[in-house]
């Protein structure tokens, strides 16, 4: 059954949708963007460029003294109003993210909206029992350690969790005294605009929280490259993150990158194999593969492979895949046409590099909604240098390799650049701990895949990623900049 749109998200919906600047709406030249669903037409949205960030930096800056000067209780209730009207208006978000993304309605009212409103709240809550000023015991000295907020910060985002990924960068961000330049993704740009509407009404100070939709060479490219940006983060593909990278370090701006991945999931002769099997089976259809930390390389022992393979085809092959805003949906479109000919691009190319499909993915047979842009999981087995089983893909498709002894495992898991996330499956916690600790990665999970909580860091190291994560205590003091105040003390 598809669910009835909020009036509210009809309303948004109907106008061209502007920036958000200094609390001012300010429109630009339009672009459509594609609702992944129906292929048809969701939304009008400003597309910015230069002038439209170097208003929104100034805005930003404008406000900056007031905003950082605030003590932090201040600025946390502020926050907590900000996640209070979020809350209020968590319906019609978690419409327009399934609309936007394509991804189960379920999914966005469970997961994306609810855990991105409670980082601001995380953060909000942490930043008044910081310290922001820590003595430091050396010899006659009178020292401390004075931290305080950067100014502006800028933010690229991607599509694929356009909502729950802008809260993880921000929060931190305005909780220690910074203020905000956000530039969402151009194909997913709607939540991030409807919460800046709802920071102007939540009471947030105009110029706080500004939103500039643009295109990555256009809007994104003039963030990263402003001069008065003060600290930069971008989320979003190894490529761009580079491009990002060199444009911070001309500048000799701090910049976090948060990048893609090729998780492996590891999985030990003692599991349940069943309910394992059924666990990955849902990690790779996740928001249709598109999560940059899911397990997409599936390293089966070989005494539970057979069992393995034949328990998550039949899970894959009854995923009810459909609209995103249909309740029964488990498994909405890919995000874009241009997702989808990279997701079934990669499988040809598998198959012609030798992997043998038990799945074969392709395009399903869905009457009413034909125009939508969807696949089926696909499931591939072969040789781990296949393009599949090297290079991040996307999208619903697993790669199987099967292993005999831990140490195999262990280095086929190393064996690509990438560092983001990965996971031990036994009944044997000692052997779990020993492999999770070997395994080069940001993360490695034990007995679970995809495990996130505020409180525990997550970042990438290597291709997944630089500049130390998010959601942790860290990612709260990277926002804050040390300044050693000392004087000698004389006799
Ligand atoms: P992308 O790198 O193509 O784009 C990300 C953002 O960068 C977009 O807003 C885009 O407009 C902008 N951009 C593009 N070119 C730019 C340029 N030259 N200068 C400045 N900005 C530019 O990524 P995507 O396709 O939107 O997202 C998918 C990627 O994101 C995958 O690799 C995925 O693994 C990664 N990702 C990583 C995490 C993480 O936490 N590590 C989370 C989500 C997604």
């Amino acid at each position: 059954m598809n669910n009835k749109l909020h009036k509210n998200v009809q309303d948004f919906l109907a106008k061209p949708l502007p920036h958000h600047i200094g609390g001012l709406a300010r429109m630009s030249s339009t672009e459509k963007v594609i609702n992944p669903s129906s292929g048809s037409v969701l939304a009008e949205v400003a597309m910015g460029g230069a002038a439209e960030i170097e208003l929104a930096v100034a805005a930003a800056e404008k406000v900056f003294p007031a905003w950082s000067a605030l003590p932090p209780k201040d600025r946390a209730l502020l926050l907590h109003r900000f996640a209070d009207a979020l809350e209020k208006h968590s319906e019609e978000l978690a419409q327009l993210e399934s609309l936007d993304v394509g991804k189960a309605i379920t999914a966005a009212e469970g997961f994306d909206i609810p855990f991105g409103i409670q980082c601001l709240r995380y953060f909000a809550d942490f930043s008044t029992r910081a310290q922001y000023s820590a003595p430091l015991e050396i010899k006659d000295m009178e020292a401390r350690v004075w931290r305080v907020p950067y100014g502006v910060c800028g933010f690229i985002f991607p599509w694929n969790f356009p909502f729950t990924l802008m809260c993880w960068g921000v929060a931190p961000a305005l909780a220690a005294g910074n203020t905000v330049v956000i530039k969402p993704s151009e194909v997913t740009p709607l939540t991030t605009l409807y919460a800046a509407q709802i920071a102007v009404e939540a009471g947030l100070p105009p110029g706080v929280f500004n939103v500039v939709v643009g295109n990555g060479s256009s809007a994104g490219a003039a963030l990263a490259s402003h001069p008065r940006v003060k600290r930069m983060s971008f989320t979003g593909s190894p490529e761009v993150g580079r491009k990002i990278g060199e444009a911070c370090g001309r500048n000799l701006v701090p910049c976090k990158l948060e990048l893609g991945g090729k998780g492996a999931a590891v999985v030990f002769e003692d599991v349940d194999v069943d309910s394992v099997a059924t666990q990955l089976a849902g990690a790779i259809t996740l928001n249709t593969g598109q999560v940059c930390c899911t397990a997409t390389r599936w390293m089966i022992h070989e005494k539970i492979y057979d069992r393995f393979v034949s328990k998550a085809t039949e899970v894959l092959k009854q995923t009810k895949i459909g609209p995103g805003m249909n309740r029964e949906t488990q498994m909405g479109p890919l995000v874009s046409e241009a997702q989808r000919k990279r997701v079934l691009g990669y499988i040809e190319r598998g198959k012609e590099g030798g992997a043998r499909a038990i799945l074969n993915g392709g395009m399903p047979s869905l009457p009413d909604a034909a125009n939508g842009f969807y696949v089926q999981p696909a499931l591939l087995e072969g040789s781990d240098d296949n393009v599949c089983c090297r290079e991040e893909i996307f999208g619903p498709c697993a790669f199987l390799l099967r292993f005999k002894d831990e140490e195999a495992a262990i280095s086929q898991v190393n064996k690509l650049h990438y560092g983001l996330a990965n996971s031990v499956w036994s009944a044997n916690l000692q052997r779990a701990n020993r492999v999770a600790e070997r395994m080069i990665a940001g993360n490695s999970w034990i007995n679970a895949h995809n495990i996130f909580a505020y409180g525990l860091p997550y970042g990438g190291v290597n291709l997944s990623g630089t500049g130390g994560g998010v959601n942790s205590p860290d990612t709260f003091h990277d926002y804050l900049r040390p300044q050693t105040i000392a004087r000698p003390l004389s006799e």
